[in-house]
């Protein structure tokens, strides 16, 4: 899942960012509403979260501009204690959700799960095929009611193609989830993640399209 991370102060970016790519979020961190604008002309994200206080380009601005050019990106505003009129014109401006500064990094990432459950109108937590069961808010995979250990980017790419049963996804629309801005893409990265995940959970699970991509077949042809 990618995330367009919209906060001038470093001190804070920088932890939101650490603590969202730990949960398995590729994160770009922008300070400034402008460069934020710029981003979302360029890339597709799943989730915006929006510092409302911003240089160049106040949030509020930024979210009137994005919802003028019917966007649907679910956004979650970060606000100031005292600032009920900020908050309320974010919201009015098209916000899905906000937080108080300070905030738990637990609650914000539970927060971000739940906006984008709704955004794929997805209505459990969970996401089943076959035998294997994914938990996006826990972050839990088992098979067979095994739990099975996966790292943060193998859970992203899992989560990524269970959300599209059923339609290839390219090697380069995965590579977007699993970095941010400045992460350098390792070579064979989603190769590699996919021979683990087939370790892990079955080796007919992802099929391999030669130049195309990967798919989960909508029907398990396992027995
Ligand atoms: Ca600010």
């Amino acid at each position: 899942m990618r995330v367009l991370l919209v906060e001038d102060d470093a001190l804070l970016g920088d932890g939101v960012r650490a603590g969202l790519k730990q949960a398995g979020f590729a994160v770009d961190w922008t300070q400034d509403g402008q460069t934020a604008k710029l981003a979302l002309e360029t890339e597709e994200y799943a989730v915006m979260v929006l510092d409302l206080g911003l240089p160049k380009l106040s949030g509020t601005d930024l979210l009137k501009w994005l919802r003028g050019r019917k966007s649907k990106l679910p956004v979650l505003i970060l606000t100031a204690r005292d600032t009920v009129v900020d908050r309320v014109a974010g919201l009015n401006a098209g916000a899905d959700d906000y937080l108080i500064k300070p905030f738990d990094l637990d609650e914000l990432i539970a927060r971000l799960h739940a906006l984008l459950r709704r955004s794929v109108g997805q209505v459990t937590q969970t996401l089943q095929h076959g035998d294997i069961q994914l938990t996006s808010s826990t972050h839990q995979v088992s098979k067979n009611g095994q739990t099975v250990e996966l790292s943060a980017r193998e859970f992203t790419l899992l989560h990524e193609l269970l959300l599209h049963v059923g339609r290839v996804q390219s090697r380069e629309q995965l590579e977007q989830h699993l970095y941010g801005w400045g992460e350098e893409v390792e070579s064979n990265s989603v190769e590699v993640h996919v021979h683990h995940l087939r370790r892990k959970l079955g080796a007919e699970l992802i099929r391999t399209l030669r130049g195309v991509g990967y798919v989960i077949d909508k029907e398990a042809s396992r027995s």
